[in-house]
């Protein structure tokens, strides 16, 4: 199953996320991911594995199980590279790490420009801006950013282009100066933090949507979020729980199917292989008006992956 985006391109439904992948276990997960079926990819620069990730990848093209064709590679220009001097300089990084020739998708990570840093000095750069644990923005307007990002997709290096944890108000802007229209946003989204008007009026623009963090609190708790860790996790949520048993699934594909079910792509992760089949195959049951009635109660405006709580610093990004 695949969205078709308005680059002309296919996007699968279910991907793989490469966020916290680690290091040394990275390329024989992306490669067994591969083997089971996995077509689309989730990286990005800032996750610090693209190196392995892209081991993966090209040992599994190499022994002939699929094709770079039949892959579908996102990855995402950090905060540090928004100045359009600085755009494809980031891009080629990604390309020689993931050891590829091109993108299918090239995402703005996030509307926040920081102070560039040298990928010499420190990459991925995460928060760093050149001055011990100071936060330095850069001004660049974000259209500006963007027209870097087209030239890429002229240039044949990356096949679509697109932006994440965007708001509306900002892609409206974006869209006013654009000469490609973003192919896909990508934003956090579960039961938790459902944003109907921000989905509907962003597909009805023609802009896909993918969701990250589809289980909510879980992928936070890891990282010894406060806010994850009171958030009572949603695979023991009983109305969850409840419609799993009724369709014979578990709580996670239920959770998965809610979005896909409403052409929203997901890419969820995970290091246990029977997790990852689970989570790939979740397109093969519906749930029913009653089921995403309960769902949409459980709505609380609630975000894990917010800026303004960035390393204690108030960063203005409106999501
Ligand atoms: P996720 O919602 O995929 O959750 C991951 C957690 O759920 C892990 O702890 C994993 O062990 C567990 N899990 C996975 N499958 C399970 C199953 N079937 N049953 C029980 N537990 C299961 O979280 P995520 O990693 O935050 O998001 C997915 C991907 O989205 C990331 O890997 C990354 O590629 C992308 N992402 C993008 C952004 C962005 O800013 N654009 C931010 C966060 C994540």
């Amino acid at each position: 199953m695949s969205i078709k985006l308005n680059s002309g391109h296919s996007m699968p439904l279910v991907g793989f996320g490469c966020w916290k992948l680690s290091n040394n276990l990275a390329a024989d997960q992306v490669y067994n991911a591969i083997k089971v079926g996995y077509r689309l990819f989730d990286e990005a620069q800032d996750y610090g594995n693209e190196k392995e990730v892209g081991e993966g990848i090209n040992r599994a093209i190499k022994e002939g199980i699929v094709s770079r064709d039949e892959l579908f590679i996102t990855s995402k220009l950090w905060n540090s590279f928004h100045d359009p001097k600085h755009v494809e300089y980031a891009l080629d990084r990604v390309l020689s790490d993931l050891n590829l020739n091109y993108l299918d998708l090239f995402l703005i990570h996030f509307p926040i420009a920081q102070k560039f840093v040298p990928i010499d000095e420190k990459y991925p750069p995460g928060f760093y801006c050149g001055d011990g644990n100071k936060f330095h923005f850069e001004d660049v307007p974000l259209l500006d950013t963007w027209k870097a990002m087209e030239k890429l997709v002229e240039k044949g290096k990356v096949r679509s282009i697109g932006i994440s944890n965007f708001s509306g108000a900002l892609i409206q802007d974006l869209l006013r100066g654009a000469k490609i229209p973003p192919a896909v946003l990508q934003i956090e989204h579960h039961p938790y933090l459902q944003q109907d008007r921000l989905i509907q009026w962003v597909q009805s623009k023609g802009i896909a949507i993918t969701a990250y963090s589809s289980f909510g609190p879980q992928s936070f708790i890891e990282l010894e979020s406060k806010k994850a860790i009171d958030t009572p996790t949603l695979f023991e949520n009983n109305a969850i729980k409840k419609i799993a048993d009724k369709h014979g699934k578990s709580p996670a594909q239920v959770l998965l199917r809610w979005a896909t079910q409403r052409d929203i792509a997901v890419i969820p992760k995970s290091n246990n292989p029977d997790r990852a089949l689970q989570n790939l195959n979740v397109a093969e049951f519906t749930l029913d008006d009653e089921d995403v009635q309960e769902i949409k109660k459980l709505d609380k405006e609630l975000r894990f992956n917010d800026p303004w709580e960035w390393n204690n610093e108030h960063i203005p990004t409106f999501i």
